[in-house]
Formats: C-alpha cells, structure tokens, sequence
C-alpha cells in the first residue's frame, strides 16, 4: 500500500515538482492540497504523474475555515488510514506590494498563509500522523534563517521578529507585521519564513518524543524560474536566475529541488528530527569565485543533503515558545 502523503501548494513550483517525485516513485500516493483543484489536475496531468497516484484536494490557506474543512474532507478520503506524511510547501512573496493584503480572516497576506495557515493545519494533522509508523512533517524554510549566507543575512531586508508585539496582538487587521510595525512586504514573506522554521523547532520539542513523528525544515537552494517571484519585473525574472547561477552559486533547477524535498521524506537518512537540511552546492558563503576565477556552483546539481545550522535567532527557544503560543491563539487553537 501506497504511503499518504499531504503535499500543500502542490500546483506549482516546488510543490509540484515533488508530487511529481513522490507520485512516481511507486511508494506514495500524493494528497495535492490546492487552492485552485482544476488547475492542480491539469498540471498533473501535463506532468505525467500516473493515475491512481494522486487527488487534487482544496485547501485555500487564506481562510481558516477551509484549512478545517480541508481537514474533515482528508480524514473522509482516507477512510480510517494514517497520514503518513505532511509537506507544508505552500506559500506568496509579496515584495512590491505597497499595502498589505489580508486573508479571510484579516490576518496580513504573508503571515496568514505561510505561516498561520500551515500552523492550523499541522496542528490538526499531528493526531493522525502520530498513528502512522515512521511519519515525517516538513515545512519549507528559507535561506533567511541563516545569516551566514548571502541570500539570508547580506541581502535587504533581514526577517526580524522584534518583540512580537504584532503576532501577541492576534495579528489581524489593522495590524500587518508581526513586530506591530509599519507593513513591509519583502520582510513579511521573511518573518513567516522563520515562524515556519521556529514552528518546526517547537513541534519537535513539544511532539517528537511522544508521537515518533519526525519534524523537519529545508532549503532547497534558489529554485529562481518558479512563480514564487511573480510580482519582480520581467528583467529581474530573467537576470534572478543568472545571478543566482554564477554568481551565489545558489540556483537549483525546479525538477532538482523537488527531488530534494522529496528525500526528506523518502530518504532513510532523513530519519531525525529537529533537523534543517539543506545541500552543498546550495546557497553559499560570501566567497563567490573559485580560485581558478571561475563562477563557482553552476547548475548545483548532485548537491549531497547536510544538516544546516540556522542562525542564533531561529533557534531561539525563548522566542519559538512565544511565536507557537501566540500562533496558537491567533489560530483559535486556546
Ligand atoms: P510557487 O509560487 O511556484 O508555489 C507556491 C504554491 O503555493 C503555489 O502552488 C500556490 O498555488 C500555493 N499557494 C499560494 N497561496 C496559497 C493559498 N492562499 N492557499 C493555498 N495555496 C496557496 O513558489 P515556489 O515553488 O518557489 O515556493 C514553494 C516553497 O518554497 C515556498 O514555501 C517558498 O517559500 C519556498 N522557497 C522557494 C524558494 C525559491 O527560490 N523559489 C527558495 C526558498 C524557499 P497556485 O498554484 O494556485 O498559485
């Protein structure tokens, strides 16, 4: 019998390429947890992945009431058997937007679906997963939660969560960022980046132990061609990619990527939890040039998997504790 597995924004980009991964391979069958189920099919579809593999589910993270519904219809589906595993992949990156946009709920656009959104959804989750054997939950991270790399420390603005004032506050309208400051897009997709990975750290604390389950974040390297960057000009879209290649050396080709967070959940080595896995040939330090003085990292391809270190303010347990009690009062979970 196929393993269950929840792949959330399933319908493009990295989500897509590892449902299509996983679908493959025989072993999983991909639950694709989307906002717009046509379109999920289409792709499928065009991508090959074989019937009798995957359904296209709706889960609008934009709205709690359907993060819940999306819950209910999940547990209908699979009929009494386990989640095996749960990918939280989804995600909007609102740079140049000047004023915030709000969910269902009135939460900003960046935290509510990132973070708030998949925060719900775990929450829900963690009952059946803890009945499967050797279950896995992955939320993507970012390179924003390592300062010592370019993408993550050097490039304008850093995430910073301040004194959390915004998320205690229940993070609604009128209220955009969560350190209660003035809205600033390209900030906010960062901050929810690293509530993502402070979440990870605090369902392995809270969970680990007594449920088996085995909680995880990644990197996948700069994946510069998805649709994450809609909102950049037509010239950024096409330089990004270029600059990522020879000059970081951080690109990773879409299909590559979701070969790698695919393995972080088929892969035996992946089986520890509390772990941020990333792979060299990845996003690198301020060194750009080999010595030879050429680009190094092009293509980063065959990058092998390591244990990442995030910075110190991820993994910060005070802070992670705030972030997860609030979040959960903001979710409506206390
Ligand atoms: P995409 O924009 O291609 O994928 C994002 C997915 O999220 C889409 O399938 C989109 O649905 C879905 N989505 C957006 N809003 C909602 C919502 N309200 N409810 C449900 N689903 C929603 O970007 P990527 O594939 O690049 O991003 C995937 C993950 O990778 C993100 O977590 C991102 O932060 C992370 N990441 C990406 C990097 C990159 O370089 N691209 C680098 C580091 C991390 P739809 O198909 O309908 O648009």
């Amino acid at each position: 019998l196929r393993e269950l597995v929840v792949i959330t924004g399933a319908s493009s980009g990295l989500g897509l390429a590892t449902a299509v991964e996983l679908s493959k391979s025989g072993k999983y069958f991909v639950v694709m947890a989307v906002r717009d189920v046509e379109k999920a099919k289409k792709v499928a579809k065009e991508r090959g992945m074989p019937d009798g593999s995957y359904v296209a589910m709706k889960l609008e993270l934009a709205n709690l009431e359907s993060v819940r519904d999306f819950v209910t219809n999940l547990k209908a589906f699979k009929a009494g058997r386990p989640l095996n595993h749960l990918i939280c992949n989804a995600a909007v990156y609102l740079p140049t937007d000047p004023k915030p946009q709000f969910t269902d709920d009135g939460f900003e656009m960046s935290m509510g679906v990132n973070h708030l959104g998949h925060f719900l959804l775990v929450n829900l989750l963690l009952e059946d997963m803890a009945k499967a054997k050797n279950a896995r939950c992955c939320i993507v991270g970012s390179i924003t939660g390592n300062t010592n790399t370019v993408g993550g420390g050097l490039v304008y603005p850093q995430a910073d969560l301040g004194n959390l004032s915004g998320l205690e506050k229940g993070m609604k309208q009128p209220i955009t960022m969560a350190d209660g400051k003035p809205f600033f897009g390209a900030k906010a997709y960062k901050d929810s980046k690293v509530c993502n990975m402070m979440t990870v750290a605090e369902l392995n604390r809270r969970y680990h132990k007594d449920t088996g389950i085995i909680f995880s974040s990644m990197y996948p390297g700069c994946i510069a061609e998805t649709a994450l960057f809609r909102e950049k000009r037509t010239w950024f879209r096409k330089l990004f990619p270029l600059f990522m290649k020879y000059v970081t050396g951080g690109y990773v080709g879409e299909e590559e990527a979701g070969q790698r967070l695919a393995q972080v959940i088929s892969d035996p080595r992946c089986n520890k939890s509390g772990v941020y896995w990333s792979w060299n040939g990845g996003a690198q330090t301020v060194g750009r040039w080999s010595p030879d003085g050429k680009p190094r990292g092009a293509g980063g391809s065959g990058g092998e998997i390591f244990e990442n270190q995030q910075s110190d303010a991820v993994r910060n347990p005070v802070v992670a504790k705030k972030v997860w009690e609030y979040s959960k009062k903001a979710v409506g979970l206390s």
